[in-house]
């Protein structure tokens, strides 16, 4: 993996975003902010998943009154993820109007295509700028290729018309993202917001393109980067556009915090993003947390979906004893499982494994093995193997991660700190 990126380290409430600290995780709602309940509902959701900081659109004067309400009733429930406000085309309305709301938000996420027009853009711009250093918050300058500034595109593309080799239109694009980024940061420091404050994006819809200026973008400035592909799309053509796109970035050590925008199936899990973004830098060796189930994709020589079911079983078990574990067991995020459908890669890989069972393939005996620290411990029969392997994977969990408890063996998989 690459150096990571220098950045400056810009603090959400308590939360770090680069200047060498861990990746942070977000997410956004989906909700109507001006329903408090609801929104304040999904927050929690989207926190108790692993979000660490969540973002709400903040779009109209009744959503901007709700924000404080909102702030109060996740403390109320233990919540204190950071709310960051969404705002286009009123946010300098917004921000002045409902100072409360202001204050509850800790950060600001301002689009600089959608600010204004003209003349006018500068002083709303400066608006907002002025409300992030009143309230002492930091902003998220970010730039979107479906609302970019067209004055700025329009003279981008002018001037390139007038250029001896010109560059194509999709090369201008690009530059005119990343224009509209430094250009405003630079505007927000003129107008006294530290460099400490501003957090960068210039999200795009294609791999390709936001590869492209992302690198760019890390070579010229020193801001904390957020990184995301915008309309990423649903299922697994949204997972898979997010994560290479995200992985090519972080591998080369660019990218301080990410949110992956899947469109939810109907009636979906909006945490599935969260999920989504643990997964890609957990994946990578990036940061650590849930146990990680690792299972077989099965073949012919499995008959049945036990295998399947208990993968599954055991990822579900694990993810749900997170909010408890992370306190009780430090470190247990980074525990391997191994669920394996037969005995040809079974027991090896259940031996990588901190704990893995390999349950029986087509024609073979009716016994499990379950693999503990890389030696057998036991070989489970009968109806009940699933609920005796969890039991094991809660027995190992209480005997190697709890406070004080010597692991009985080093993590097989280096897991860095970011
Ligand atoms: S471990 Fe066995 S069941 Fe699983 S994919 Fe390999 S051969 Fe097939």
């Amino acid at each position: 993996m690459g150096e990571r990126r220098t950045s400056r380290r810009v603090m959400v409430g308590p939360v770090a975003i680069g200047g060498g600290a861990p990746v942070v995780v977000q997410s956004m709602t989906n909700t109507d902010t001006a329903d408090a309940v609801a929104t304040a509902h999904q927050v929690a959701q989207l926190w108790r998943a692993g979000s660490e900081l969540v973002r709400i659109t903040v779009d109209t004067p009744e959503a901007a009154a709700e924000v404080a309400g909102i702030r109060a009733r996740l403390d109320a429930m233990g919540c204190d993820v950071p709310l960051i406000g969404d705002f286009h085309y009123n946010g300098h309305k917004l921000l002045s109007q409902f100072p409360d709301c202001a204050s509850a938000l800790a950060k600001y996420r301002i689009n600089p295509g959608n600010v204004g027009k003209g003349a006018r853009r500068d002083e709303q711009f400066a608006t907002m700028i002025d409300a992030a250093m009143r309230h002492g918050k930091p902003v998220r300058i970010g730039v979107n290729w479906g609302s970019l500034d067209q004055e700025l595109l329009s003279r981008l593309m002018d001037e390139n018309a007038r250029r001896t080799e010109p560059l194509d239109a999709a090369q201008v694009m690009r530059e005119a993202l990343i224009r509209s980024a430094l250009d405003s940061a630079q505007q927000a420091e003129a107008l006294g917001l530290p460099a400490e404050r501003i957090v960068l994006s210039c999200k795009v819809s294609g791999v390709q393109d936001l590869i492209g200026v992302y690198r760019e973008l890390a070579q010229r400035c020193s801001h904390a980067l957020h990184l995301g592909l915008t309309e990423a799309g649903m299922g697994s053509k949204g997972i898979v556009a997010s994560s290479v796109a995200m992985a090519v970035l972080l591998q080369e050590g660019i990218g301080d915090t990410l949110r992956v925008s899947l469109t939810p199936e109907p009636g979906g899990d909006r945490t599935r993003e969260v999920v989504v973004a643990q997964e890609i830098l957990q994946t990578m060796g990036i940061r650590s947390f849930t146990p990680m189930v690792a299972a077989c994709p099965g073949c012919g020589r499995t008959t049945s979906t036990t295998f399947q079911d208990l993968a599954s079983r055991i990822q579900s078990y694990l993810r749900a004893q997170m909010p408890q574990w992370r306190e009780r067991f430090p470190g247990v995020e980074e525990m391997r499982v191994a669920v394996m459908g037969c005995v040809v890669n079974g027991p090896g890989e259940s031996k990588h494994a901190d704990i893995g069972i390999s349950l029986p393939g087509t024609n073979e005996l009716p016994v499990a093995p379950v693999y503990v620290d890389g030696a057998r411990l036991v070989t489970l029969k009968g109806e009940r193997i699933a609920e005796e392997f969890q039991a094991l994977v809660e027995q190992y969990v209480q005997t190697n991660y709890a406070p004080g408890a010597a692991r009985a063996r080093p993590k097989h998989i280096p897991v860095k700190a970011a």
